[in-house]
């Protein structure tokens, strides 16, 4: 086995933080050398910082690690960030001008024109805005590439072989958002037994601004965004991990039932073709019980980072419309980001 990378993590403590502990375990490429969070937490080992929420036990080769303060200098090679979005900019900037490679989850720096926003699967020719970001901090080996939003991951996965064999013209998404997707402690539970909370806040916007990036070409040194119109709608529901998201569809060329669940059942990629460690073998499952997918039964397919599709039926508004799933602290979170670091290595990006 190669040398492994030392990767820190910053928001160690919170349910993304703690899933890239969960994931890392044991990953052939990184190992986890530095953790970083709140005042709250700092000076403790992680094991008396953190409130453990996953199944299993926090892995030992982390429990006594001690957390940090998120600032650099952190004795690590790359930089995972699960910082709540206010404080990310300044903290993800400061160490990428250090000289630090970031890999985000935090929305900070998603809609920067020289910032990937990455999807494997989807736009790795994306990796190029880097050339770009290089000449800005000239001087510095420092970078930031990010990973969408959790909805927007599952959204824009499911669409990517849509809009490449059809062209997708109008898409309207109604979400339905695990509570995991609200960090912990999170949405409190008086608020959600029994009920559903219609509104999330900045969710709509970032499903829309975003879905478009990560669907653009690249035009000279920006992504010139996917000319299509994006509508989202965006509930909380009483499930723990596992969105959901009912889509409608408008494509540009008339396509038959069974071509479109062809272009989701035989969809894959780069990552796939190379054998990146994290990428699932089919990034979209397409199921054909009606009643399918359900967030507890199929949030863990392809350990947590494929997205599964069904439900597809033409729609008497728009084209189609189908139902898809996506675990949204893996795929949607922490399992996006190593897959994204992975794609940084294998493609030579970071060195
Ligand atoms: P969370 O459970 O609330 O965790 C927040 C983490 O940030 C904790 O480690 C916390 O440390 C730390 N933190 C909070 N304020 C800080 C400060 N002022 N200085 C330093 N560290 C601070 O949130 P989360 O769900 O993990 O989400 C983290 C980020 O990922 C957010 O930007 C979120 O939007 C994004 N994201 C989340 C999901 C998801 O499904 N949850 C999916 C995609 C993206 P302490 O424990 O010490 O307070």
């Amino acid at each position: 086995m190669g040398k492994k990378y030392r990767v820190g993590i910053l928001g160690a403590t919170g349910m993304v933080g703690q899933r890239f502990i969960q994931l890392l375990e044991n990953h052939p490429q990184f190992e986890v050398s530095a953790l970083a969070a709140s005042d709250r937490s700092r000076g403790k080992r992680y094991a008396d910082a953190c409130q453990w929420r996953l199944t299993g036990d926090i892995p030992v080769c982390t429990s006594s690690l001690v957390v940090q303060a998120p600032q650099p200098p952190l004795d690590c090679d790359l930089v995972f960030s699960s910082l709540p979005g206010d404080i990310a900019r300044q903290t993800e900037g400061s160490f990428a001008n250090e000289g630090y490679p970031i890999i985000s989850n935090s929305s900070a720096y998603r809609m920067d024109s020289d910032v990937p926003l990455l999807i494997p699967e989807v736009n790795h020719d994306h990796l190029r805005l880097l050339e770009a970001q290089r000449k800005r901090r000239a001087g510095t080996k420092g970078f930031i590439i990010t990973n969408p939003n959790c909805s927007t991951i599952m959204l824009a996965l499911a669409l990517a072989p849509l809009h490449t064999r059809f062209g997708v013209k109008t898409v309207t998404a109604t979400t339905m958002q695990a509570l995991s997707g609200a960090g912990y402690p999170g949405v409190a539970s008086l608020d959600i037994v029994d009920n559903v909370v219609p509104f999330i806040e900045n969710e709509e916007e970032k499903i829309e601004n975003e879905t478009v990036k990560i669907l653009g070409n690249i035009k000279g040194e920006a992504v010139a965004a996917a000319p299509m119109a994006v509508s989202a709608q965006c509930n909380r529901v009483n499930v723990s991990d596992g969105h959901l998201a009912a889509v409608r569809v408008k494509l540009d060329r008339v396509a038959e039932i069974n071509e479109v669940r062809d272009a989701f059942a035989s969809f894959t990629s780069l990552p796939q073709e190379i054998r990146l460690h994290s990428a699932p073998e089919h990034p979209i499952i397409a199921r054909d019980e009606p009643e399918r997918p359900q967030p507890r039964l199929y949030r863990d397919a392809g350990t947590g980072m494929s997205i599964t599709v069904r439900r597809r039926m033409p729609d008497t508004v728009l084209d189609y419309r189908f139902v898809v799933l996506s675990h949204n602290t893996i795929r949607g979170a922490a399992g996006a980001a190593i897959l994204n670091a992975e794609l940084l290595i294998a493609t030579g990006w970071w060195k």
